[in-house]
């Protein structure tokens, strides 16, 4: 079994040969492998594991990112990362969340990080590091909110000049506006339901030849 190549489904042994280890299942005493990959047994505590061909990106720094804010902070915002532009391999399984600290939301001054971001904001930022944990800047002009709703109605609120718009309440929003704001259309991933969907079918097509 040591070095076999496996399909998701693929049986791989039993559970008197083997501990289930990582993208293993195990059904009625049965073990199966969960991901395309490689079989890899730890003979010390017999152990079988899958180590997959499609693992989740590492992010580097320098690369573009989407996500959605999903915590907000005095100095500092929780991005949820989703998407990696450029980059055919997408975020798949695994949640990445990036900090962008207040002082690299903007080149300009930043007293309130509130009046930048909200939660549910659509952002896209640029990573500075990626170990021991995400950090994000969304302080170039490019970057920043690219979509955002209006805080009382959902509606999209709509780009004029330096603020955001919200044409059913008439009400006016503040954020760290990307120049891009409006202008991408991107498909992000559900985060429930979509993201399995797509690692399923990334396996099932066989990407790796
Ligand atoms: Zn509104």
């Amino acid at each position: 079994m040591e070095g076999k190549f496996v399909v998701p489904g693929e049986y791989i042994g039993n559970i008197e040969e083997y501990i289930p280890g990582h993208n293993v299942m195990e059904e009625n005493g049965k073990l199966y492998s969960k991901v395309v990959g490689i079989a890899k047994i730890d003979k010390e505590n017999m152990t079988v594991s899958i180590r997959p061909l499609n693992p989740v990106p590492e992010l580097k720094p320098r690369q573009i990112v989407y996500g959605v804010v999903n915590e907000l902070y005095s100095d500092f915002v929780l991005v949820s990362v989703m998407w990696i532009e450029n980059e055919r391999r997408q975020i798949v399984g695994s949640k990445q969340d990036g900090v962008i600290h207040i002082s690299k939301v903007s080149q300009d001054y930043v007293e309130d990080i509130g009046k930048m971001f909200r939660i549910g904001d659509i952002v896209r930022a640029r990573v500075i590091k990626s170990k021991p944990s995400l950090h994000l800047s969304t302080s170039e002009p490019e970057l920043g909110v690219i979509k955002a709703l209006c805080m009382k109605c959902r509606s999209p609120l709509i780009r004029k000049e330096k603020v955001l718009y919200c044409e059913k309440c008439n009400r006016i929003e503040t954020r760290k506006i990307s120049t891009l704001y409006g202008n991408i259309k991107i498909k992000l991933l559900d985060r429930d339901n979509g993201e399995k969907k797509d690692e399923q079918k990334e396996q099932g097509t066989g990407k790796n030849q």
